[in-house]
């Protein structure tokens, strides 16, 4: 296990579509134990494989209530909007508001590659939502809405 490096907005490869995982083997098991602990050590609540250099469909989600490991992910159902403050290990210092769903549910395969099922609501249908964006060379900065304050969501509430 070792902690990796997380590319910057700058770099060219956040652009890039991440390749589907075909193999399910030690390689992908080091990976995912990796960014594990890189998310963990960062104080994420998600990392995309992308996010260390590598283009595959692989994500680890932990908003604090347990860690999922996401090979393949595809949202297969969204429900209701809401808009909340976001950020990105990938863009440090920084964060915007983003609309998002407010209701996710997602397959994925596990590291041994049986599909799954997982639903969230809030933060965690948020960060499936942005981790999936990954994979497809999509940051939350493309999405910020720049005319609504944090103020603005918490009067809403
Ligand atoms: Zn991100």
């Amino acid at each position: 296990m070792a902690i990796r490096k997380v590319v910057t907005s700058e770099d060219p490869i956040l652009r890039k579509h991440s390749r589907k995982v075909e193999k399910f083997d030690e390689r992908l098991w080091v990976l995912l134990d990796d960014m594990k602990d890189t998310m963990y050590k960062q104080e994420g609540v998600g990392l995309a494989a992308v996010q260390v250099g590598i283009l595959k469909r692989v994500v680890v989600v932990d908003v604090g209530d347990g860690l999922l490991e996401l090979i393949n992910p595809e949202i297969i159902e969204t429900s209701g909007e809401v808009c909340d403050v976001e950020g990105c290990l990938s863009v440090p210092g920084e964060s915007g508001n983003v609309i998002r769903p407010e209701y996710v549910k997602i397959k994925a395969q596990n590291r041994d590659g049986v599909w799954r099922r997982y639903e969230g609501t809030g933060l965690k249908a948020r960060c499936f939502c942005h981790e999936i964006d990954h994979l497809d060379g999509i940051l939350y900065t493309d999405k910020v809405v720049k005319d609504i304050t944090a103020d603005d969501i918490k009067n809403n509430k």
